[in-house]
């Protein structure tokens, strides 16, 4: 039986992974939340996944083996977006169901391309059995995503559920076996959002002022950066690697 553990990282899984979080992609992003699933005061739905900070582009592949439940546009803000059904898999990841066997699905949202009404580049169709290391599609910012980055969520049992019914596992921890420390916008977070804009500003775009906020006028700066490196070929500047260098 497959252990949640084989799963691949995602160093493996997602190409062209920044090495970090991408925060800022759309309403409710960043790490999983820790409790509410509605927040009013930012408006904010729960997020059952982590939003990983990825270039343009880059192979998305299956973490596993398993059945393609979903590949298609998705309207509730997902963007094109797969999601796998692995099957019957021992839960030995985490806290959450460990040691208890669960179905286990993964999603992909915001793929390429960006635009519901483009010729769709998935690699997979619907119904297809695929194997660990397959290669599904590619990264983008699809759906309501403010900028490039993988939405990858791992979640059992039942995938549509209303929200409140979700049964996510703990997806940073599985792909990146990175302890918990969910982002809630403290010092260390602003620092980086800081030198993020100081790195956007030397490379000649415009992020708003350098206040380790990541609003929309960053966020755009920042897309915009990626999206001309993706056009020209080039990397991105050094500056903003440099920020965005993926640990050691
Ligand atoms: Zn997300």
């Amino acid at each position: 039986m497959k252990k949640l553990s084989e799963f691949l990282t995602i160093h493996e899984h997602v190409e062209f992974w920044t090495g970090t979080i991408w925060y800022a992609g759309h309403c409710g992003s960043g790490r999983q939340p820790s409790s509410a699933k509605y927040d009013p005061a930012r408006n904010a739905r729960e997020h059952n996944g982590t939003d990983f900070a990825v270039h343009a582009r880059g192979d998305l592949r299956a973490p596993h083996d398993g059945l393609v439940r979903y590949a298609r546009w998705q309207n509730n803000g997902a963007g094109h977006a797969v999601t796998l059904n692995h099957g019957d898999t021992l839960i030995d990841v985490g806290e959450r169901f460990r040691g208890e066997v669960r179905r286990v699905y993964t999603r992909h949202l915001h793929m390429s391309p960006d635009k519901k009404w483009q010729t769709k580049s998935f690699k997979v169709r619907e119904g297809q059995q695929v194997v660990r290391g397959q290669l599904l599609g590619t990264s983008g910012t699809s759906g309501a995503s403010a900028g490039l980055h993988d939405h990858c969520e791992a979640v059992v049992d039942a995938p549509y559920q209303p929200a409140y019914k979700h049964m996510n596992l703990d997806t940073e921890l599985i792909y990146t076996g990175a302890t918990k420390g969910y982002w809630g916008g403290g010092e260390q977070d602003m620092q980086m959002v800081k030198d993020m804009q100081q790195a956007l500003t030397a490379a000649g775009y415009n992020p708003g002022s350098i206040d380790g906020i990541w609003g929309p006028q960053t966020a755009a700066a920042f897309e915009a950066m990626c999206k001309d490196a993706a056009r020209t070929g080039n990397d991105l500047p050094h500056a903003v690697v440099q920020v965005y260098a993926p640990p050691a």
